[in-house]
């Protein structure tokens, strides 16, 4: 199955624990518009270059179109496609007032100079700038693209558009209208939820971590849970990770992989794949990097207790029921990862008003809304009799419902 046939089967199993209209499964169906374009890209060599780029406007039921652009060389439509709607539900169970959408190129972005990378970003904004605007879509950062990328499609949008107002890309730069927060956001985020359903969950006082990535989110989540007194058991990136039982630190380890590439070599640690970090004992798995990492192939040799998803869409359907049967608490990227949109939206909001809050304003405003709401995920679980991930797409259902009501459409 690819992703957005995945995507569709969590919608399809949370409808049967809690149905909607067949009006509002009709428009769940298919994005509202979706483009690909060719992108010309001068590379530094003086050759041109095509890349394919993407843009779904899945639902804006809830509000304009949200949702970040990935560079990454395995991006496609159909994986696009898929993150879209997981948008649309994201935003939905945080309660924002926001549609969902999702962008990205097909490219490697290492094996362009920081130049190219910057075109590219250029280039994107060129093919789609006429569907985005503070009140129709507003991408971020997502997979590979960074605060610094924003900042360029932002200008590139104000110069093809005239609209200064920086409200159209967030999770740009604090030194061009980023907000404070906003590159923690979806790691503490993260680490709020798993605080709110901690309490259901057993788990000893200091828990020991596996962390599956190491861009923006799972290094993020690393450092916040080491903070926090807990054991950072394996880290990994997409080449291989590393495991120490004692504890990693995890900015000495990426410290070290800058220095020298990758994690190769780091000091009192041992080598693992990616697959035997997912596999480790531990306490809580958080896969912080692709899709489909966990599957009905190695869902079994699970040994953690907690899977909290930072990642967009890394357990398979299948695997769930897995999980589930082995008494393994999967708190869903929906709700797991939400931290991230949130404070765009608070960005987006802070362009608007001309404001610019403070990281203890925006983190705690954060925290208060993801623990309304993982608490209201729990309490939809049990009323249903249903796992984590059913319960948060049943509340987003019910807010999409909700506004297809009031549209009347
Ligand atoms: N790319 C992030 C996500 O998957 C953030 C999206 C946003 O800030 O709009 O949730």
């Amino acid at each position: 199955m690819n992703a957005f046939d995945e995507a569709q089967e969590q919608l399809n199993r949370a409808i049967a624990v809690s149905p909607v209209t067949e009006n509002l499964h009709t428009l769940l169906l298919k994005p509202e518009r979706e483009i690909v374009v060719s992108i010309p890209i001068h590379m530094d060599d003086g050759s041109l270059r095509i890349f394919e780029g993407y843009r779904v406007q899945y639902s804006s039921l809830r509000g304009p179109y949200k949702g970040g652009v990935r560079f990454h060389s395995q991006a496609d439509i159909s994986e696009v496609r898929a993150l879209a709607f997981w948008m649309t539900m994201k935003c939905a169970v945080a309660g924002i007032a926001m549609g969902g959408g999702k962008g990205g190129i097909t490219v490697d972005p290492r094996s362009l100079s920081a130049a190219e990378i910057e075109r590219l970003a250029r280039g994107w904004v060129q093919a789609f700038y006429s569907l985005l605007g503070p009140d129709q879509d507003i991408p971020a950062p997502d997979v590979n693209t960074t605060p610094e990328i924003m900042c360029w499609m932002s200008e590139e949008y104000a110069k093809l558009t005239g609209d200064t107002r920086n409200a159209t890309f967030t999770g740009k730069a604090l030194t061009c209208g980023g907000s404070e927060g906003r590159s923690a956001a979806t790691s503490a985020g993260g680490f709020y939820v798993f605080e709110a359903l901690r309490p259901h969950i057993e788990l000893p006082a200091h828990v020991k971590v596996a962390v599956q990535g190491m861009g923006n989110v799972g290094g993020g989540t690393a450092k916040i849970f080491r903070e926090h007194g807990h054991t950072i058991i394996a880290m990994s990136d997409s080449r291989g990770g590393i495991y120490s039982a004692e504890g990693l630190d995890p900015a000495e380890v990426e410290t070290y992989k800058k220095k020298n590439g990758n994690m190769k070599g780091f000091p009192n640690a041992q080598q693992i794949s990616n697959e035997e970090l997912l596999e480790l004992p531990c306490d809580v798995l958080v896969p912080a990097a692709l899709e489909n990492q966990i599957t009905k192939k190695n869902a079994e040799k699970i040994q953690a207790k907690v899977v909290l998803e930072l990642a967009n869409g890394p357990t398979a359907t299948d695997a769930d029921d897995i999980l589930f049967k082995k008494g393994i608490a999967v708190i869903p990227d929906i709700l797991a990862n939400a931290g991230g949109v949130v404070v765009s939206t608070y960005e987006w909001e802070q362009n608007l008003k001309g404001e610019h809050w403070s990281e203890k304003d925006v983190l705690d405003k954060l925290c208060t809304l993801l623990e309304r709401e993982s608490k209201n995920v729990w309490e939809r679980s049990v009323k249903l009799k249903t796992d984590l991930r059913r319960a948060a797409f049943s509340i987003a259902l019910e807010r999409l419902e909700e506004a297809l009501r009031s549209k009347k459409v």
